[in-house]
Order: C-alpha cells, then structure tokens, then sequence
C-alpha cells in the first residue's frame, strides 16, 4: 500500500518505546480538583455553581452563550470549595472552579436520552456542544464549530487525525487500541452529521497495530484507513489535508475553505461516547513520559486533576525534574509547576531530568538553508528570525510569518542552534498586540 506524506518536515527519534505498548491505567481522582475556565480557543467560561454547592459528576459546572466556546463539566461528585485564580495548562492564573471529591462519585443525569440513530444533524452538533467536546490533539478547537461550516462552504472530505507524530505521545495510539468501536461509532456519526459517504482515518506507518485493527473493522463501511509515512509534523490539520487529498490550504484560509474537516480521533471517541450514552467530556488519556518518570504510563485521567497525581500514578520520578513539558516535545509548553491540573487539550505530561533540559548557546547563521528546507509552510524561518529581532513588523506581514504553526522543524534541524520558533513566536505576538491595539482605536 502506497504510504502518504507532504513536503518538508523532519525525522525526530519517535521516543514512544516506554509507553507505546502500555495499556491504560485508570487513575482514581484525587481530594481537590481544578477546572480552570479558560481551557480551550473562544470565549472564557462563566461559572454555573457557588461556593459551597453539591455538584455530580458530569454535571454542568460553567457555560456561556458564546457559540465559539464549549462547556465545562465535573468529573467527580463533591462540594465546590473555591472559585479564584489558579494556574492552568497556559502558566497563567485564570478563574477555576475547585472541587473537592466526595468519592461518591454519583452520576448527573444524561446530557440526551435520544436513541443515537434518531439523532438528526442539528441535534447532533448540539448535543457535540452540550457535551463540551473541544478538539482533544492540543488545539481545544470547539469541535461544534467545525462541524457548522457556513452554507457556501461546502464539506467533501472528512479526516481522522490519528497521526500522533510527536515524540514520546502514545495516548492517540491507546485510543485507537483499546477503544476502536468508539472511534468507528464517533465516525460514523460524522458521516452521517456531514452527509457524506466516505471518511478518512490517517495513521502513521508505525502505529501498524492501530492500522490492522481499525482495517480488519472498517471492511466496506466507506472508511479508508490512510497509511502515513512517519514524518513530523504529519499530524497538523494542513499537512494531514495536503498528505490524504493532494489539497493545500492557502494562506490565511481554514480546512473549510478546501472542503475539509480535520476531527482528532481522541475527539471522535469522545462524540460517539456523548451521542450514543449522553456522557460529556469528563476525563482524558494522558502519555506521561520522560527520562525522569520512574514508570512512563498511559493514564486515563479525570479531567482537573494535577499533574502531582499523575507523577504519583507513574511511581514518582527517580531523577530530579529539571523541565516539565505539558504535551510533545516538539509544540508543547515548558509547565511551571505540577499543580497545574489536566485539561481537555491535555495529551501528554513530560519529565526531564538536568541531562535533557539544557538549553545551547546559539551562534550566527550560516546560511546553509537547512530550515527552509525542511518548514512544511514553505516559510523562509532564517529571514523571519532576522526581522523579527529587528522588530520589523511590516516585513515580517508580507513574508507571512502568521502562518507559521510553530511546529519548531527549523529549530530542530539548525546547527546554529538559533531560537527560531522563539523568535517568530515574539513577531507573531507583536503583531497581534499591534492588531488589537488598532482594532480598539
Ligand atoms: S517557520 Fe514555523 S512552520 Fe516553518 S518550520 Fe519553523 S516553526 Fe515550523
Ligand atoms: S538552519 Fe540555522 S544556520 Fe541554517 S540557514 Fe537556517 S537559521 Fe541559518
């Protein structure tokens, strides 16, 4: 079978050995837990409790009217014990709802009893909605919004992001493993949602486990299993789309604009689990991995719980941390602390001890092209570096430097250890600082 890739990207060690082949632990939830309102992309949460209510589990605990945003649910039964300013996924102090467990655990009602096949379209995108689904990858894109594209957009094709590239993750792989009639469910659906007859599921070539089992499962449903060659990052919306259709998605445009949805396939199991049994998102598999963790595991997790609970769930950790990454290596963030707690974009937790947390020194630029080659937008990064230190905002516009998805391939590969993706990160953020400046003027 022919494998499907995009140009550029980069070969990193995959780093999965520790984890790849672990079955799911489910961790039991701990006395207090966290659920920062402000854990995915649109508009913050209000909180729907007070101080001192009785919540269930999976009971609505914040909302807003906002259709760009998804709500929040209890993943325990207990008391509301506070509600301020904590430390979320972002290493910043954001409202929080905190609860403390009763160990109880009993169950609100259900968020629909509607048998899944009377289900229409719009009933499904609200019930997607009412279940708080966000995108499960990282992005924590409300998932009901892109599955409402406008009347003029129209949606040939539908891909399942299984292509879990990051180094070290392996919490996609267990999904596809342990739970395959979810997903298939949760696609199905899909198709159903978006009237299509045929969906695409793509998947690394080392991930083979996952390729035959959903194979052997998906025989004439009108879902292709997409072989992918391991490359990163083959699992960003643009290159999965460019890999499967041959589309490209042009500058400044969404999937939508090419006809495409990109649904992450943790989140598809998560759908199937709202639309067939009412239960909203409530907890989440997390690859918890690093040379410091005394046992990598795969942790099926309570949403709000800390990443203490986590470390403790793994044995501890028999080196000292010296950095601590909330997702993958390449596009995750360096946490401050580990009392900040599990969120719905959570897909990994990594510990690192003094031998891999060190930063180089970085030197001049040599010119040798490596990081254009290998930027999967096509992106010039070494001109980017240069106008971005200079603060040459208007430069760094018409080389559009807004497209870069911080993948970090040029910083990967350059022998310069220049910051790069630090450095267009800082142009990106002047940029917009500027646009919301003009935008209130
Ligand atoms: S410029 Fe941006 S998109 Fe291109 S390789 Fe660097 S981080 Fe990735
Ligand atoms: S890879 Fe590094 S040294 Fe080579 S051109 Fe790019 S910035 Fe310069």
């Amino acid at each position: 079978m022919a494998k499907l890739t995009f140009s550029g990207g980069i070969h990193p060690l995959g780093k999965k050995s520790a984890t790849k082949d672990k079955p799911l632990v489910t961790i039991e939830a701990p006395e207090l837990l966290y659920f920062p309102l402000s854990q995915h992309i649109g508009a913050p949460l209000k909180p729907l409790v007070s101080v001192g209510d009785k919540v269930l589990k999976m009971q609505k605990i914040a909302d807003t009217d906002a259709f760009m945003s998804a709500p929040l649910h209890s993943s325990v039964s207990g008391k509301v014990k506070d509600i301020g300013m904590y430390l979320n996924h972002t290493n910043s102090k954001v409202p929080t709802i905190v609860i403390e467990n009763d160990g109880e655990y009993q169950d609100a009602e259900p968020i629909h009893t509607k048998s899944i096949d009377d289900l229409s379209p719009d009933e499904m995108r609200k019930i997607i909605r009412e279940a708080g689904i966000v995108g499960m990858g990282g992005a924590g894109f409300p998932t009901h919004v892109k599955l409402s594209p406008p009347e003029d957009k129209q949606i040939t094709h539908l891909i399942i992001n299984g292509a879990e590239c990051e180094p070290y993750l392996t919490s996609d792989r267990r999904v596809m493993l342990e739970m395959p009639d979810d997903v298939i469910g949760g696609i199905r659906c899909l198709m159903r949602l978006l009237n299509l007859s045929k969906c695409y599921v793509g998947i690394e070539d080392n991930a083979p486990e996952a390729i035959s089992i959903l194979q052997e499962k998906t025989k004439n449903t009108g879902i292709d299993i997409c072989v992918l060659k391991k490359k990163y990052p083959q699992g960003s919306e643009k290159q999965i789309i460019n890999a499967i259709t041959g589309k490209e998605v042009p500058i400044g445009k969404l999937p939508m604009d090419v006809g495409c949805v990109v649904i992450n396939i943790g989140t598809v199991a998560e759908i199937y689990r709202a639309l067939a049994q009412g239960i909203p998102l409530h907890r989440r598999i997390v690859t918890v991995s690093g040379d410091a963790v005394r046992n990598p595991s795969n942790l099926y997790v309570p949403l709000g719980t800390p990443f203490n609970a986590l470390v403790d769930a793994c044995g501890g950790t028999k080196e000292e941390t010296h950095k601590i990454i909330m997702g993958g290596p390449m596009m995750g963030i360096a946490g401050i602390s580990l009392d900040i707690p599990v969120v719905k974009g959570t897909s990994g937790l990594l510990l690192f001890s003094e031998k891999y947390a060190h930063n180089e020194a970085e030197i001049n630029c040599i010119r040798c092209g490596r990081c254009v080659s290998v930027c999967p937008m096509k992106l010039v990064p070494t001109t980017l570096d240069m106008y971005s230190r200079k603060g040459d905002t208007e430069t760094l516009i018409k080389n559009n430097i807004m497209n870069c998805m911080e993948c970090g391939s040029c910083t990967y590969v350059c022998p310069s250890k220049r910051y790069l993706v630090q450095s267009i990160r800082v142009g990106k953020q002047k940029i917009n600082a500027l646009r919301a400046k003009e935008a209130k003027n």
